[in-house]
């Protein structure tokens, strides 16, 4: 399958990657759509045609290693580093500050490449690109299956998602559908989707 922004939100839809209702995101925003990339990364097969089609639009800036944060890119990164043949890294949240996993290296001469699954304010590859530039490594650029951010994402670096997808997200106080009287649901943790 040829990976093109189209192709990948069917996938979502037709996976149940893409759910509508009124939602409470990580962040504590408010939004009408809720991103499920577990629903599709769950097959190894999507999983890695996926990670190929960001690979192919990164090899040229040459990474030598991928680094996602956990949970929610881990297995993203890992097929994006299988097809550009460099390691997959990943942080993890300990004592609430992002932290490069034991026993992986990130040294001064390292190109990282920093993969997400979703992207919407951008905190959390922001807070990897942190990781990576504290342990010494240059970051060449940041990818992710969807940036569903109102604007686009706009790191100071390359920056490629398969597909750009707005979906509004709110203040709890300035949300539309909380103005209807709705209660937003939580649907789960990071590790499910944003
Ligand atoms: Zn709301």
């Amino acid at each position: 399958m040829n990976m093109d922004a189209a192709a990948v939100l069917t996938l979502f839809r037709h996976n149940e990657g893409l759910l509508e209702g009124h939602f409470e995101l990580s962040s504590g925003l408010h939004s009408a759509g809720y991103l499920q990339c577990a629903r599709i990364l769950q097959f190894p097969d999507y999983a890695e045609q996926l990670g190929q089609a960001l690979a192919t639009r990164l090899a040229n800036l040459k990474p030598t290693l991928v680094l996602s944060p956990a949970l929610g890119g881990v297995v993203l990164g890992h097929e994006v580093a299988r097809a550009l043949g460099v390691r997959a890294l990943f942080a993890e949240r300990r004592e609430g500050k992002l932290t490069l996993r034991r026993g992986f290296q990130v040294t001064p001469d390292d190109r990282v490449l920093v993969v997400e699954d979703v992207v919407t304010t951008g905190l959390s590859t922001r807070e990897t690109i942190g990781v990576a530039t504290a342990c010494g490594g240059s970051v060449v650029a940041a990818a992710s299956l969807i940036d569903r951010g109102d604007s686009p994402a706009d790191f100071d670096l390359p920056f490629v998602s398969l597909a750009r997808f707005p979906l509004p997200t709110y203040e709890p106080s300035d949300c539309p559908i909380c103005a209807r009287g709705e209660v937003a649901i939580k649907p789960g943790s990071r590790s499910l989707g944003r």
